[in-house]
């Protein structure tokens, strides 16, 4: 991704890594960038944040470093086709 603006499909994943704190300062800028001219982009990233919060709310849902990390190999993955 050397590119300054994403697509849609590049957003919404960038949304998703970001829940987990996973966006270097480069990456956040292009999300934020495109979240700005995107109204589509901007409201699946609001949902996607209203549903972190009810999941953090909820005690029992707690990933462990490596399910974190299964997670994080496999949107790397799924970036890459
Ligand atoms: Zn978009």
């Amino acid at each position: 991704m050397g590119r300054f603006f994403i697509n849609c499909d590049e957003a919404s994943i960038l949304s998703t890594r970001e829940q987990y704190g996973d966006l270097n300062p480069k990456e956040a800028f292009r999300h934020k960038l495109h979240q700005g001219h995107c109204i589509r982009c901007r409201s699946f990233h609001k949902n996607n944040e209203r549903f972190q919060r009810k999941l953090r709310g909820l005690k029992w849902v707690t990933l462990s470093d490596s399910q974190k990390d299964s997670i994080k190999k496999r949107i790397a993955a799924s970036m890459k086709k």
